[in-house]
């Protein structure tokens, strides 16, 4: 784990630091509250051990700024204390530590309770993960895409950087149900999950919205070359072969593609407009990219 250790002396800083590495942790430091804050906001952390404390801001302030704000909203805070009246430990509680921890630091304590936030991160990160993840093809599902669609265009509107977004729907999908089998469906949707993450960029975002309709966000990415992308998609999913138990068979894909306007476009606008090209496509003969005008 990434742990934050925020003290404002050296010495403890030192003894906590090597502590904290000998159990296996990578370890931030930060010498008062604000330089906490500044280094869980620009390097991100799991674990913070927070001395309650400190110039600047004490630990109460930074457990405070850390729970308020998203980025840091879920990560595990430990506060120090020399103190352990119960008044305190209500006051760390509701500024939203998750523990606190006496000191002088007890190594065998601080070690059982750092595995203990390993439990729960884990924990938080498996829900996480299934919250947004699609079964079927273990990519994003719908909740999680427009999340993401929500962030990368407010990323491109600050950086100004172009944006697009694909809709993808397979062709006569419920054909392939009909002659294949249901099971051959599921494993031509894994397939054309897979083939479209192969020809994607790390940085690009794939969706299932439900059915067999799929959505990519391409960030960085201007009308022309979403078109390309598009195309270069359709061809690859044309190329593919499926196999599920004794059939084998091909699909295609329609996809329409748009860019996202600076200034006052929202997500659903862009993606209502990828679905009418998309509509296009499929009117116009299917296994084809139309691009929103
Ligand atoms: P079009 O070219 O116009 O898109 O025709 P289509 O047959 O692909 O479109 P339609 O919307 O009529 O049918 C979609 C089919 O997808 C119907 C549904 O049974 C099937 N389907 C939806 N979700 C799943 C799934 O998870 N697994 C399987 N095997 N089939 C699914
Ligand atoms: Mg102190
Ligand atoms: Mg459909
Ligand atoms: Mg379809």
């Amino acid at each position: 784990m990434r742990v934050l250790i925020a003290d404002d002396t050296i010495l403890m800083r030192a003894m906590l630091s090597e502590l904290v590495e000998s159990f296996g942790h990578t370890v931030i430091l930060a010498r008062d509250g604000q330089d906490a804050l500044d280094k869980a906001w620009g390097e991100g952390f799991d674990v913070a051990i927070v001395d309650w404390e400190m110039p600047r801001l004490d630990g109460i302030e930074v457990c405070w700024h850390l729970r308020s704000d998203p980025r840091t909203a879920y990560a595990y805070l430990i506060l120090m204390t020399a103190n352990e009246e119960p008044w305190r430990q209500f006051k760390a509680l509701d500024a939203g530590a998750d523990d606190f921890i006496p000191k002088p630091v007890n190594a065998a304590l601080l070690k059982a309770r750092l595995r203990a936030a390993g439990r729960l991160l884990a924990m938080h990160e498996q829900l996480l993960e299934l919250a947004l993840t699609d079964p079927l093809t273990g990519v994003f599902n719908r909740r999680a895409l427009m999340e993401r669609a929500e962030g990368e265009l407010a990323c491109a509107r600050r950086t100004g950087r172009p944006l697009s977004a694909l809709m993808c729907d397979i062709d006569h999908f419920k054909r392939i149900n009909d002659t294949h089998g249901h099971g051959a469906g599921d494993e031509a949707l894994k397939r054309f999950a897979a083939c479209c993450r192969g020809h994607l960029r790390v940085s690009d975002v794939l969706g299932r919205l439900g059915g067999e309709e799929f959505a990519v966000l391409l960030p960085d990415t201007d009308a022309a070359e979403a078109a390309r992308v598009a195309e270069r998609l359709r061809a690859a999913v044309e190329e593919m072969e499926v196999e599920s138990e004794d059939a084998r068979f091909r699909l295609t894909v329609s996809i329409g593609a748009t860019a996202f306007l600076c200034g006052a476009d929202t997500v659903d606008r862009a993606l209502a407009r990828a679905d009418e090209a998309l509509y296009r496509a499929k009117a116009g003969g299917r296994n084809r990219v139309e691009l929103d005008v």
